[in-house]
């Protein structure tokens, strides 16, 4: 273009300048008038076009100015004195003038060239950032018609470029597309009536438009002041989906895809609400047995077993009821009966039997089982809460009574919850308070006709309750996994007090089933002899069958790490359990216990009798001694003396568990009777 530019510069001089130069010849080679106005008319009046097609290129003009204006300046200097004149006023402003104009022109030209390109460098950026943005844009007028629109709204409707032509209107293009099926007619005209609708209503909502393929394009609406509107219109199938599943997580189990606590509680509550007579039961149901598999076998099949648990549950129910799970193996249903107590002791029972029957998983045939609580509902309304409650209440029965089976609700069990909740509040300060002491029961030696050993039990001053008994407050203690602390202490403390009385008399001390299992019960033993400075053999240790049943390789070791020590074993309440002879022979005891029980009915039957003394005869051969419990008359006394080979004799006849220094007494009374 440079090039170029020369060249025309150039070209155009020098056509400028020849005719300057027939105008220099007419005025210097011949005083011919016309030849000289022609010669000086036409180069004026070519001169006057210059602005109009030169003023482009200021060089060009510029030169033409000059190429044309010193001939002609000449031809007038020649012309004589008189036209100096004309050169003054009329030649000289006629070619500045020429110079003004151009470059004026040339101002204007140049800022409508450069407005022009900045417009289009700026419709290009809008353009890209219409084009590029995620949403959907539709900008329409008062009457309809879409003035600015993106390819991404065509994209989200799924429409042909051609869906745009001019004029065209947003309900059009829903039109065209409830034609190619992406869109049902009926949400398209929601839509539109919608759009219509909130123009000028502030806030404007979202619409949601679900699409044949699945996805759901959202619309939102903003007025523009001058009338018309902008749609954004945006692809949010993404978030439905995730709202969808994030409110399914909300409400259904994600293991099993039962309803959870949240939905079954609302379910039932709306239930109760309904102002409809409902013979309804909220059955609470328990897994036996489902901690083990989960801890032998692991949690993914613990997790399958809970999975088939549902399905069978599902199964039993189906659209009678319903049935949630409330999280771990706790499951919970709710159903309308004709006569709820009747029908749904018959569910439960049946329910009971489903859980029971094995379940195969991966080649494992499990077997578990189910213990049930039951609530029925009142005659009218109802809370959910409550409900859940009283059927939790019956279930913790229900287990307590032996597992595998159920236990409907009644009124007494909240008292006793109560109670209960009292009680373990305030046996966590127990110790600390100094409110626990222990009390000692003789027990007579028939052979030595002495007492020769002081069983410890456990009493609770309560200081608003009175004395609460051990059988009150030491299961509770297993459970909150106060034994241990209580269990210890008790062994320091009977020890210490043993180590006061005659030589001759040792104390025994009863260990709950927990503090076997858990398998640290010589630490305690240990400690609390060194600490009291009493030899092994005078300590005697007493558990009952249960602990047994929990761990029989942990209970076997302890007992036998005991004998080793010289700490003597005995097994307590013989007779109550499962009284499995077999432990009496596998175990290493020194003595058993007989309940107290096998006293009722001794007297008259002698069916007892005969069994008193085969068990008696029985741990004699195994290198027992016996001991009787509960003896709290003479007759009784005289008949277990006399029929069975009992060596040792406990019960009321003799003495009450007694206080410390009561105790004391009595044993020191004894001595000096012996000595006197
Ligand atoms: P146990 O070891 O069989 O204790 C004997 C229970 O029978 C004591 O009840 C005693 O008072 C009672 N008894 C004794 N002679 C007679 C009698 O002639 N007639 C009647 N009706 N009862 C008699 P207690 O003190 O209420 O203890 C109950 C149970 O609590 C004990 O049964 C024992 O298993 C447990 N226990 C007591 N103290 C402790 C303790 O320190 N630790 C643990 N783990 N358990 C304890
Ligand atoms: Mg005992
Ligand atoms: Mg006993």
């Amino acid at each position: 273009l440079r090039r170029w530019e020369v060249w025309y510069v150039a070209g155009g001089s020098a056509h400028v300048a020849l005719l300057g130069v027939f105008c220099l010849a007419a005025f210097a080679l011949t005083d011919d008038p016309f030849a000289r106005l022609a010669s000086f008319s036409i180069t004026t009046a070519y001169l006057v076009g210059t602005p109009g097609r030169s003023f482009a290129s200021d060089l060009l003009v510029n030169a033409q100015i000059v190429s044309a204006g010193i001939p002609m300046l000449a031809s007038l200097m020649i012309a004589g004195p008189a036209y100096w004149f004309i050169i003054l006023f009329v030649l000289l402003p006629f070619l500045l003038a020429l110079k003004t104009i151009s470059t004026r022109l040339r101002g204007i030209f140049m800022s409508a060239v450069l407005r022009a390109r900045d417009l289009s460098h700026l419709a290009n950026r809008f353009d890209t950032a219409l084009n590029n943005m995620p949403q959907g844009l539709a900008m329409f007028e008062p009457d309809g018609q879409i003035t600015v629109s993106n390819e991404r709204l065509l994209s989200l409707l799924q429409l042909p470029p051609e869906a745009l032509n001019d004029g065209v209107t947003f309900d059009t293009l829903l039109n065209t597309c409830t034609q190619t099926g992406m869109v049902e007619q009926i949400s398209a005209a929601d839509l539109s009536q919608n759009l219509r609708m909130n123009l000028n209503v502030s806030p404007r909502g979202e619409w949601i438009l679900n699409m044949a393929d699945g996805r759901s394009v959202a619309f939102k609406l903003q007025a523009i002041d001058s009338g018309g509107g902008v749609i954004l219109a945006e692809d949010v199938t993404e978030r439905i989906r995730a709202q969808a599943s994030i409110s399914y997580l909300a409400r259904y189990d994600s293991l099993t895809d039962l309803p959870n606590r949240h939905s079954f509680r609302e379910h039932v509550q709306g239930v109760l609400n309904s102002a409809r007579l409902l013979s309804a039961a909220l059955m609470f149901i328990d897994l036996d047995q489902f901690k083990q598999v989960n801890d032998t076998l692991g949690h993914v099949l613990g997790d399958k077993l809970l999975w088939s648990v549902s399905q069978r549950l599902r199964l039993v129910i189906g659209p009678a009821g319903m049935v949630a799970r409330f999280g771990g193996d706790e499951f919970v249903i709710f159903q309308d009966f004709y006569d709820a107590r009747e029908d749904a002791a018959q569910l439960a029972s049946l329910l009971i039997q489903q859980m029971s029957e094995p379940f195969d998983i991966e080649e494992h045939k499990l077997v578990i089982g189910a213990s049930i609580g039951i609530a029925l509902t009142p005659d009218e309304g109802g809370n959910v809460d409550d409900l859940l409650r009283d059927a939790d209440l019956a279930l913790y029965r229900a287990k307590a009574e032996g597992r595998g089976t159920f236990r409907f609700f009644e009124g007494q069990m909240q008292v006793q919850a109560r109670a209960r909740r009292d009680i373990e509040k305030d046996l966590r300060d127990a110790l600390a308070h100094n409110e626990l002491e222990l009390h000692y029961q003789p027990i007579y030696d028939l052979s030595a006709k002495r007492y020769m050993v002081c069983e410890a039990l456990i009493r609770w001053k309560h200081p608003q309750r009175g004395m609460i008994p051990p059988s009150e407050f030491i299961p509770i203690a297993e459970e909150m996994g106060l034994i241990w602390e209580i269990g210890s202490w008790v062994l320091h403390q009977a020890c210490r007090e043993c180590a006061n009385w005659p030589p001759d008399v040792n104390v025994a001390v009863n260990i709950s089933a927990m503090q076997f299992r858990r398998g640290n019960v010589m630490t305690p033993v240990r400690q609390a002899l060194r600490e009291a400075g009493l030899k092994p053999n005078r300590l005697e240790v007493e558990i009952t069958e249960s602990a047994l049943l929990q761990d029989l390789n942990t209970t076997r070791l302890v007992l036998h790490q005991l004998r080793d020590i010289g700490v003597g074993v005995s097994l307590d309440d013989f007779g109550t359990g499962y009284s499995s002879l077999s432990y009496l022979q596998s175990l290493p005891f020194n003595k058993v216990k007989i309940d107290r029980s096998f006293l009722q009915g001794l007297d008259r039957d002698s069916r007892a009798l005969t069994l008193l003394r085969g068990i008696t005869r029985l741990s004699i051969d195994l290198g027992m001694s016996v001991v009787m419990e509960g003896v709290e008359t003479a007759e009784q006394l005289a008949l277990v003396a006399d029929a069975a080979q009992v060596s040792e004799v406990q019960g009321y006849f003799f003495s009450r568990p007694l206080p410390a220094d009561q105790l004391l007494l009595l044993l020191r009374r004894q001595t000096k009777s012996l000595v006197a």
